[in-house]
């Protein structure tokens, strides 16, 4: 806004007089011959004896715009300090966030090592086992070759007599190996080899885990409406 001082000239234009009278009624100075004819019957002062008042009023109607003033100064000083604040959050609240992803990637590095390890743990001793139960079954298989091929020899080449003579000890062999056959397949192999318990087992955890993996994606810490929240500016 552009203010322009009026500068009268300091000569009635009509009278050629002083303008030294300021006439109420129509807001203008005038001159003393004016107040006898054109504002004769206006309400009018002499310039100098009203002007103290009028500044006076001028001055006390300042007072409000001052106080505004000085509250928008003092507005614009909290909206620094505000500002201030409000980015200092910023750096809180991201150092927050870092620590607990840091923490928490940590605890999920941990955690796959624990699952991988009693993995490997746990298959390992199923491998050890079928291992026993390898050796076990082989050693018995050379033994039960054994006893065939003995009594194979035994029937083969030896004569009634010799038949009639170890038959007892030869069936006697044979019902031991057949006990052993038994011990064989009480080891229950196919019960090792059943991944059943261990699949579902493993389908919980992976299924724990993408739980976990999708309310992590779906955080949020601040909700859509709090962004929009006392965006306008108060004008009360
Ligand atoms: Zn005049
Ligand atoms: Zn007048």
């Amino acid at each position: 806004m552009d203010i322009v001082v009026k500068t009268s000239s300091e000569k009635c234009q009509v009278h050629r007089k002083s303008l030294k009278v300021y006439c109420f009624d129509c807001h203008k100075i005038i001159c003393r011959d004016c107040t006898m004819v054109d504002h004769k019957d206006h309400k009018f002062d002499f310039a100098s004896v009203t002007a103290p008042a009028t500044k006076e009023e001028l001055m006390k109607d300042l007072e409000p715009l001052r106080r505004k003033k000085d509250e928008l100064t003092l507005a614009t000083g909290t909206i620094q300090v505000t500002r201030q604040r409000v980015q200092e959050w910023r750096d809180t609240i991201k150092g927050n966030i870092r620590d607990s992803f840091s923490e928490l990637i940590s605890s999920i590095k941990q955690c796959e090592k624990g699952l991988l390890e009693e993995t490997d743990k746990f298959i390992q001793e199923r491998v050890d086992k079928l291992q026993l139960v390898d050796t076990d079954v082989t050693s018995v298989a050379a033994d039960t070759q054994k006893v065939l091929d003995y009594i194979a020899t035994c029937l083969k080449y030896s004569s009634d007599n010799e038949i009639m003579t170890m038959h007892l000890e030869l069936k006697d062999y044979i019902v031991k190996e057949q006990q052993k056959e038994v011990n064989v397949q009480s080891l229950n192999i196919k019960q090792l080899g059943n991944n059943e318990k261990i699949v579902e087992r493993s389908d919980a955890v992976l299924r724990d885990i993408n739980e976990i993996k999708s309310q992590i994606c779906n955080l949020a810490i601040f909700p859509v409406q709090c962004l929009v929240e006392g965006g306008g500016l108060s004008t009360a």
